[in-house]
């Protein structure tokens, strides 16, 4: 009787000071990095754009309180995710087919505002990918890269951000903001193996590009985009873990996208 006191008063002791393994998690600072979509949120110019509209919102005929709404949009507006089927061939991997194991990983952030806010068109480099090496070793396998042009403050002004505040087909010529250099991407996929990579502005080719080639080399080789990321100011250029879980729409190119950060 007395064993079976003593060893329960143990494990009680026990659980007491045992730590909860996933307390690490509560702990750490998360950063969303979302735009909210609204009305105002910033689509491609030739895509429908986010709508909200309201199906009930007040006290029903039984005297409770009740809210719905129906929204509308394209796949790639506001923060969202690029599936490889997006600029890919007809059989690559659609947002539902990617595994969760590429939706995560570590945060590598490459700060090039200081060159991209002072030149619209600029494309991120491979140099940029090797000064960010040459500070904090080779980018880990499974990374989320994400490129921080600066651009991400102008956000949701079309002018600042895009280039134009033109719509539609008219808009498009007039798209000015920087992007990945198609050579960077064939470096990431051919020397790194790399989740995602994401950027602070509408598309991961620059706002000029005309046959989108960043787009399709990452594409080809699997590698999910994230475009319109927000609050990459908050992160630090190394040692962030990132979440990045698109709509599971079945068959999709793209999705919008909630993506978060833990910074440990
Ligand atoms: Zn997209």
């Amino acid at each position: 009787m007395r064993t079976i006191i003593i060893t329960g008063l143990l494990l009680t002791a026990l659980g007491c000071t045992q730590k909860d393994p996933t307390a690490f998690l509560m702990d750490a600072r998360w950063v969303d990095l979302t735009h909210a979509f609204e009305e105002n949120t910033l689509y491609w110019p030739t895509n429908t754009p986010f709508s909200k509209d309201t199906v009930f919102y007040g006290i029903t005929d039984k005297g409770y309180f009740y809210a719905s709404f129906i929204y509308t949009a394209e796949e790639h507006g506001g923060t969202h995710f690029d599936a490889p089927l997006h600029f890919g061939h007809p059989d690559s991997p659609t947002v539902e087919q990617i595994p969760l194991q590429q939706l995560m990983g570590p945060g590598v952030v490459v700060d090039v505002s200081e060159k991209a806010l002072s030149d619209r068109d600029y494309l991120v480099s491979v140099s940029d990918f090797l000064e960010w090496e040459s500070q904090y070793g080779t980018m880990p396998d499974q990374s989320i890269i994400l490129l921080q042009t600066g651009y991400g403050q102008f956000w949701p002004d079309p002018l600042s951000y895009t280039g134009t505040d033109l719509t539609g087909e008219e808009a498009v010529a007039h798209l000015r903001f920087p992007g990945l250099d198609p050579d960077a991407a064939q470096w990431l996929v051919d020397n790194r193996k790399i989740n995602a990579i994401g950027l602070d502005t509408p598309s991961i080719d620059r706002g000029q590009s005309v046959y989108f080639k960043a787009h399709r080399i990452l594409c080809h080789a699997e590698i999910t985009i994230y475009e319109n990321v927000a609050n990459l100011d908050k992160l630090p250029d190394s040692g962030s873990f990132i979440m990045a879980l698109p709509m599971k729409i079945k068959g999709g190119s793209g999705a919008p996208l909630r993506i978060i950060a833990m910074v440990p």
